[in-house]
């Protein structure tokens, strides 16, 4: 899995914003941010995903927020079907490729993006990629020995 193989570069300085982490856990919701405890906010962020080797994808997603850590947390289980969805005419043999939630973009790019009038070099110059990637380990609920 890429894990944080983002920035390959782009020279410009790119804009940055938002922390992220892609929640592999389909059992856990982090209704609390995993990193400072404080309760999540639900808000929803336009995505931008890319999927190798070279497609742009858009995404207007619910995700978990922390405001605290300006962390965005967003459900791997939930993000790829959606993915699935948007190839599955278009272009399915990418489906499965590996991908990188690399940004955010502001709404109203993300409105002219959807509906196809910007072209990839104009969507990248109006990304904000994020400013950090984090993962989380969880341990399974369960009862374990004192260690
Ligand atoms: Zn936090």
């Amino acid at each position: 899995m890429p894990k944080n193989s983002s920035n390959k570069s782009q020279g410009k300085n790119l804009k940055k914003r938002h922390r992220f982490f892609l929640n592999p856990y389909n059992d856990c919701a982090f209704t609390k941010c995993p990193k400072c405890e404080i309760k999540t906010k639900i808000r929803k962020f336009p995505l931008v995903i890319h999927i190798e080797p070279q497609q742009l994808l858009l995404l207007n997603k619910q995700c978990k927020y922390c405001t605290n850590c300006d962390l965005i947390i967003a459900k791997k289980q939930e993000i790829e079907p959606l993915m699935a969805v948007s190839f599955s005419q278009s272009n399915p043999k990418i489906i499965g490729n590996n991908y990188l939630v690399m940004g955010t973009v502001d709404k109203k790019d993300w409105k002219e993006g959807n509906q196809n009038s910007l072209s990839p070099s104009e969507m990248l110059e109006r990304i904000y990629v994020f400013k950090d990637v984090w993962n989380f380990d969880v341990i399974p609920a369960g009862w374990y020995p004192n260690q």
